[in-house]
C-alpha cells in the first residue's frame, strides 16, 4: 500500500512489469471527478502501457454488471485490473479480476468456495472513506435473482493500494459521512467480534483513535484535507481489521435497508450501530470502546450517529420480517460474539427503526 499526496504519479514504477494492456474498472463519475483516472491514464501513457475503461459499475454493483466487465476486459486483451472509486468500483474490480483470471469460470462461481479460481494483479484505488476494500478479500454483490446482496465466497486481496485523500475532495458532504460512519461501523463489529486478535485490535485502536479526533467535522460536513487524511486512513485500518475477523450484525441487517429502500450502504449500516453496541454484554468492554471513540455514554454514541444520518422508519411487519431473517444469517452471526435470541433481534430493530403501519 503506498499513500501519500500524489500517490499515483510518485509510484509510477510499480505500474511497470504487472502486465501489458490495463482495464480500468470505474463507475459513471467519480473515477474522472476526483481526478484518479487521469493520474492513472497519465502514468500508463507515459510507460506506453495500453488501457480500456469500463464505466458501468453502479452502486452496490451486480452480478450482470461484473459478468460484463469480464467480457469486455477479455474482448479487449486486458491482462491487469485498475478498480478506481468507492467500495462498489472496487468490489466489482475483483470480481471481475476473478472472472477474467479464470477464464473457464462463470459468475455463480464467484459465491463457491470449493471453485479453485485465481484473479488477475490487481491495483486498487479508493476515492472513498469507508469500505476499506482496498485492503480487503471481500466484494459485496447485488443479486437480483434472490433480491439481496451477497458477499462473495471467494477472496482475493489486491496486489496494490494507492491512497491519496486528494480523491475525496470532489465528494459531497454526505458521502464523507456515510463513509465515515461505514468505518465505524468496521472498528466496531470487528471490535465486538469472537474472531477479533490482538492484530485486528491493534487497527482497530488505531483507526479509532483517528476517527475520534475528526469525528465532531462529521456534524457540520466541513471537512479540511487533513480530515480526508484521518478517515482515509482509519478506513484502511478498519478494512485490515475485518479482513481478519469478517463484519457482523449491522452490516448484516444493513443489505435489505439498501437492497428493497436503496438507502446508501454506510447510512444503512450506521442505523444499527449503537443497538448492536448495547446489545453486546460485556459492559466493561464496551465502555472501553466509547471512551477510545470519544464518548461518555452509549446514548451519546447514539445520539451522535442519528444527528448525522437521521433515523429511518419501515413497516412493523417488515421490520419483524428482517428480525427473522436475520436469525437464520448463520455466516454473520459466527461473528457476534453473543446469543442473539428472538427477543433480541426484534429490540435490535425497534431501537433502531421507527416502526409504522
Ligand atoms: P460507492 O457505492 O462506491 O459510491 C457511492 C456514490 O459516490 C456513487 O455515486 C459514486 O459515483 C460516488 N463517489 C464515489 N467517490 C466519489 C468522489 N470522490 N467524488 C464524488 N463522488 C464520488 O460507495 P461506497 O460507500 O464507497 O461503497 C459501497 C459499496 O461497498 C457497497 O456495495 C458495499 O456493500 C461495499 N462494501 C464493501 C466492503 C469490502 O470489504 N469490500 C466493505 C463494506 C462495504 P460513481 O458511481 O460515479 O462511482
Ligand atoms: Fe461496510
Amino acid at each position: 500500500m503506498i499513500q501519500e499526496r500524489n500517490a499515483v504519479k510518485k509510484g509510477a514504477q510499480h505500474f511497470k512489469g504487472v502486465g501489458s494492456h490495463a482495464l480500468l474498472v470505474t463507475g459513471k463519475h467519480s473515477a474522472v471527478a476526483s481526478g484518479a483516472q487521469k493520474d492513472v491514464t497519465d502514468v500508463l501513457d507515459s510507460l506506453g502501457i495500453p488501457y480500456d475503461v469500463f464505466s458501468q459499475v453502479e452502486e452496490n454493483p451486480s452480478l450482470d454488471t461484473v459478468e460484463k466487465g469480464a467480457y469486455f476486459g477479455l474482448e479487449k486483451g486486458a491482462d491487469f485490473i485498475i478498480g478506481i472509486g468507492g467500495g462498489s468500483p472496487l468490489d466489482a474490480s475483483k470480481a471481475i479480476s476473478l472472472l477474467m483470471g479464470t477464464k473457464e469460470s462463470t459468475g455463480k462461481d464467484l459465491f463457491n468456495k470449493d471453485i479453485p479460481m485465481k484473479g488477475l494483479f490487481l491495483i486498487a484505488i479508493p476515492t472513498t472513506c469507508g469500505t476499506g476494500s482496498e485492503v480487503t478479500p471481500y466484494a459485496i454483490l447485488s443479486l437480483h435473482e434472490q433480491k439481496t446482496k451477497k458477499g462473495m465466497s471467494q477472496r482475493l486481496f489486491p496486489n496494490l493500494a494507492f491512497l491519496d485523500a486528494t480523491y475525496l475532495e470532489s465528494a459531497p458532504p454526505s458521502l464523507i459521512q456515510y463513509t465515515a460512519v461505514d468505518t465505524l461501523g468496521h472498528l466496531l463489529e470487528s471490535y465486538i467480534n469472537p474472531h477479533a486478535s490482538y492484530y485486528s485490535n491493534m487497527c482497530v485502536e488505531y483507526g479509532m483513535g483517528l476517527w475520534a479526533k475528526k469525528k465532531e467535522h462529521l456534524l457540520t460536513g466541513d471537512f479540511t484535507k487533513e480530515d480526508y487524511e484521518h478517515f482515509l486512513t482509519a478506513s484502511s485500518m478498519a478494512g485490515m481489521a475485518i479482513s481478519h475477523t469478517g463484519t457482523s450484525l449491522p452490516h448484516a441487517m444493513s443489505y435489505y435497508l439498501t437492497y428493497e429502500k436503496g438507502v446508501p450502504h454506510g447510512k444503512a449500516v450506521g442505523t444499527f450501530l449503537a443497538s448492536y453496541v448495547k446489545a453486546c454484554p460485556d459492559k466493561k468492554w464496551i465502555g472501553k470502546v466509547e471512551k477510545m471513540l470519544g464518548f461518555s455514554s452509549q446514548g451519546e454514541m447514539k445520539d451522535f450517529i442519528e444527528r448525522i444520518l437521521g433515523r429511518l422508519s419501515i413497516p412493523e411487519v417488515e421490520g419483524l420480517d428482517c428480525a427473522k431473517a436475520l436469525l437464520s444469517n448463520h455466516e454473520k452471526l459466527a461473528n457476534c460474539p453473543f446469543h442473539l435470541t428472538k427477543e433480541m433481534a426484534v429490540s435490535m430493530y425497534k431501537e433502531s427503526l421507527d416502526f409504522v403501519g
